[in-house]
């Protein structure tokens, strides 16, 4: 069977409808250095799946949500990273950002982690600016939270540690709810 053609780039996707194709393949730096971003159709069914089980819950939840970036070919992965492997390059990782007010990073990586199938979620630059979300892997162990901040490589961290670091905020009712 030859696999079903792609949904049209900027049309609102069936199975999450407040996403698009072309914010989920999207990236200034392959327009920058004239880089063919397509997906291969493997990487194509896993990157819907990402939109449908966790970044349209995640939008249904927290209003908004920017995708700073989706899929990134494996060349497209090396001028990001020097290097080309990552769950980005397999279509099952995005890089969010809430657009709604009052809306935290830490506040979507709690709830992902207790709701979403998840496999790791990395705050970077953490309390603010993005997260790192990608998709469990089958037969996966629970969601894996971790927190990077400034130029330092992500560390783990538990759960309760996150959410009482941010219990400054109305973030606690929230997580009791
Ligand atoms: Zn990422």
């Amino acid at each position: 069977m030859s696999p079903p053609s792609p949904p049209p780039l900027d049309r609102p996707l069936p199975s999450a409808p407040h996403f698009t194709l072309s914010e989920l393949v999207f990236s200034s730096t392959a327009q920058n250095y004239g880089l063919d971003n397509t997906p291969s159709p493997a990487a194509l069914e896993r990157l819907l799946q990402l939109a449908r089980l966790v970044l349209e819950p995640l939008r249904m939840r927290f209003g908004a949500i920017k995708v700073t970036s989706g899929y990134r070919s494996p060349e497209l992965n090396w001028y990001v990273s020097l290097n080309r492997t990552s769950r980005h390059c397999r279509g099952e990782a995005a890089d969010i950002r809430p657009l709604a007010p009052g809306v935290e990073t830490p506040l979507l990586a709690l709830w992902a982690r207790a709701n979403l199938p998840c496999g790791q979620i990395i705050l970077y630059n953490f309390p603010k600016d993005w997260l790192h979300i990608d998709l469990a892997g089958p037969g996966a162990s629970p969601p894996r939270l971790y927190v990077s901040q400034g130029q330092r490589s992500p560390a783990p961290i538990a759960a309760d540690d996150l959410a009482r670091l941010v219990s400054r905020r109305a973030l606690g009712k929230e997580l009791t709810s």
